[in-house]
């Protein structure tokens, strides 16, 4: 009697929790489990990047349109000046004191140096206080006021991913799915082929009643490809700025002989 109850409540407990587990198994498989995330692991993020990807990619994205869209800032108008965070990034502040062989006057202000002051020396070895060289870069332009060296860093660069993260906003894993893969859509209209081509897949009659019974709709299918896809692409992009950004940082920190 006891061994009718038992079994009574915990076979269908036990038939419940199976089923749960393969609709998450499935789920997980289609890509749309419950714990999904965008910062899945993306392949293409080991090792180098693959720069034949990313010049596709960087085609592929609609710039012109992105650039034309409300709400988003022309990221070149400054272009000659360089960002303060960009300057000082390059070139952190430092106290009088701790260098060598500099000038005793900042040439901005016609000051004195004492040791205790904030300075920025850069790369031609020409030193400023960091608040007139902050007020020289934002003001006039991203040239050393003695020797004229140019510290200008082109920004077009960065300019991609900041129009990508101006419309699609930089975190992604707050929107829904659907209203992501439409914001993605917009930016790379090929990646319908992909999804469609992956729908195409599980269209047989076995995975359409295993889509059914684990409520997987063909929107959710194809929204969850388009976001994979389109959130590598975005990752391989960003590395490659990065990259290129940081190449150009050290060009700009490389000292040349002073004329
Ligand atoms: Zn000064
Ligand atoms: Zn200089």
């Amino acid at each position: 009697m006891n061994g009718r109850i038992f079994a009574a409540i915990f076979v269908p407990i036990a038939l419940v929790a199976v089923f749960l587990i393969i609709v998450f198994v499935v789920r997980s498989r289609l890509g749309i489990s419950d714990d999904y995330h965008l910062d899945v692991a993306v392949e293409q993020l080991d090792g180098e990047p693959n720069l034949e990807e990313y010049e596709n990619c960087v085609s592929l994205l609609q710039m012109d349109k992105l650039k034309n869209s409300n709400g988003v800032r022309d990221c070149d108008a400054k272009a000659q000046v360089l960002s303060l965070n960009e300057l000082h990034a390059i070139f952190p502040t430092r106290q009088y004191q701790e260098l060598e062989n500099a000038s005793d006057s900042c040439v901005i202000c016609q000051e004195k140096f004492n040791r205790w002051n904030n300075v920025c020396q850069l790369a031609c070895s020409h030193v400023f206080h960091t608040r007139c060289i902050d007020h020289w870069t934002c003001e006039n332009s991203a040239c050393c006021p003695l020797c004229r060296r140019s510290y200008f860093m082109p920004q077009d660069h960065q300019s991609k991913t900041k129009y990508i993260q101006a419309v699609l906003g930089p975190t992604y894993s707050q929107l829904s799915s659907a209203k992501k893969a439409n914001s993605w859509l917009e930016l790379y209209p090929d990646l319908t082929r992909d999804a469609e081509a992956r729908l195409g897949s599980f269209n047989s009659s076995f995975w359409k009643i295993v889509r059914k019974l684990c409520f997987v709709s063909d929107e959710s299918i194809t929204s969850v490809t388009i976001i994979n896809s389109a959130h590598r692409r975005y990752n391989l992009i960003n590395k490659v700025e990065n990259i290129k950004l940081e190449h150009m940082r050290n060009e700009l920190r490389q000292a040349q002989p002073t004329i």
